[in-house]
């Protein structure tokens, strides 16, 4: 039997431990939640057209989070309650990892990366829902990074011989975004629980330095493919409007991360958030146009595939998916 280049790197990995169990301190996730693993598998893609702009929604995985992540300002009765009420896991949240790919023109547009091998036991399987799809990944032309979390940037590069995983694309983030996790006194000036994301954030994108463009809000990448500024659950935090044919589709990111606690209870904070009053704001400003626009949205931690669109309910919002 022949090891497989991802067997091999999860051994490396559980065997040295290092990055993962750091991140599970700074998660604040045990080892127990780490290893479980993720009940149904996704399909590797899942595909649509907007326009004659072809999207793609690729697996990266998953990962499993303790569902106190989900509110750090509600207390726990609250919060079980509403999850229970909506015949949801009140101790386990478990988020799917959906990842767009638009094609339009010549452009092959690919929005995150994905967690990479060293994060959660479940994630880092972009590259091999590329294969799936029989898609090529040196065929992508641009890489969007909403943010700078693990799960989204730390697929920039492959683990196993250095190598970047997009080599012919060009990158584009928010400057502010950049500015924060790249900061040279970045440990000096931030808390101890966000280190080893910065660590990682720095690798992966310094890797890639010379090919970032950090852009500000409202850029147009290619006609009708828009950076959006959606700060909050990070400083610099985008998001991408995407325009064709009449239709809209925002790629959210993570402004919206929950499938009933982010729609229906949008000042509820994650403990995700790095800037819990902005994250809200900005959710409540997307919500309302999603809602009042129709927008269809693909919600990178909303259930397989995470594309579905956006409902007023009583005062709130409902997620509906597609
Ligand atoms: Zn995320």
């Amino acid at each position: 039997m022949t090891i497989s280049r991802r067997q091999f790197l999860k051994g490396g990995a559980m065997a040295t431990g290092g990055a993962r169990m750091a991140l599970s301190g700074a998660a604040g996730v045990g080892a127990g939640a780490m290893l479980r693993p993720h009940a149904a598998r996704a399909e590797a893609a899942h595909g649509f057209a907007l326009g004659e702009t072809k999207v793609t929604v690729l697996t990266d995985g998953g990962l499993t989070l303790p569902a106190s992540t989900l509110a750090a300002n509600v207390p726990e009765a609250e919060r079980t309650a509403f999850l229970t009420a909506h015949g949801q896991d009140p101790v386990t949240r478990a988020s799917a990892l959906n990842i767009t790919l638009l094609q339009r023109g010549d452009a092959l547009i690919l929005v995150d990366t994905g967690a990479g091998m060293n994060f959660f036991e479940d994630a880092g399987l972009l590259a091999d829902s590329f294969d799936s799809a029989g898609i090529d990944r040196e065929a992508v032309t641009h890489v969007l990074l909403t943010h700078a979390h693990p799960d989204h940037v730390w697929g920039i590069i492959d683990d196993f011989d250095e190598s970047e995983r997009f080599s012919n694309a060009e990158y584009i983030m928010g400057a502010a975004e950049w500015d924060f996790w790249m900061n040279p006194d970045f440990l000096t000036s931030t808390p101890e629980e966000i280190h080893a994301f910065g660590l990682g954030a720095q690798r992966n994108l310094g890797a890639v330095a010379e090919k970032v463009t950090r852009v500000g809000a409202d850029h147009a990448v290619v006609p009708g493919v828009t950076m959006i500024a959606t700060p909050g659950h990070t400083p610099g935090h985008m998001s991408v409007l995407v325009e064709d044919g009449g239709a809209q589709l925002l790629v959210t990111g993570d402004a919206l991360t929950h499938p009933t606690i982010s729609f229906e209870r949008p000042d509820w904070q994650p403990s995700t958030d790095q800037i819990p009053e902005q994250a809200a704001k900005t959710r409540r400003a997307l919500l309302d146009r999603a809602a009042t626009d129709g927008l269809m949205l693909v919600g990178y931690h909303l259930p397989w595939p995470g594309v579905g669109r956006v409902e007023v309910k009583d005062r709130t919002w409902r997620y509906v998916a597609a």
